[in-house]
């Protein structure tokens, strides 16, 4: 079985129930049709702690989250799209840049939304 957390950015909540990340998910579709002959759980569905005027500010508390993560092994973490069309550059902030850095460091495995492995090098920002 193999658990797979979904990043997602926190201003997306105003408007995104997550219908078409589960949808996916629960048909191994899209960017999860990697997954087609394996079982999977989605072991969290997770946000950023928020920028600007929606954020949570308890740095302790978002730090807990990310070890929270950690302490679930999960196989991979795939960066919701909301990731980047929530940006004002169509890229990722540095805050969700922040996460992914440490989720890297952690040898956790990475995959965007169009299902590129994220890399070292950066490649794929
Ligand atoms: S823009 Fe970045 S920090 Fe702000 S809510 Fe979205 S992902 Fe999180």
């Amino acid at each position: 079985m193999k658990k797979i957390v979904v990043l997602r950015c926190l201003k997306a909540e105003e408007n995104c129930a997550g219908a078409s990340c589960l949808k996916a998910f629960n048909n191994k579709s899209a960017y999860f049709s990697r997954y087609a002959d394996q079982e999977i759980e989605l072991a969290a569905f997770m946000s950023c702690n928020g920028c600007e005027n929606i954020k949570f500010s308890s740095k302790i508390g978002f730090n807990e989250k990310l070890e929270r993560i950690l302490r679930i092994r999960p196989d991979a973490v795939h960066i919701g799209i909301c990731c980047q069309t929530r940006t004002a550059d169509k890229r990722r902030c540095k805050y969700i840049l922040k996460i992914i850095d440490f989720f890297e460091q952690n040898e956790l495995k990475l995959y965007d939304f169009f299902e590129n492995i994220y890399h070292k090098n950066r490649k794929n920002r």
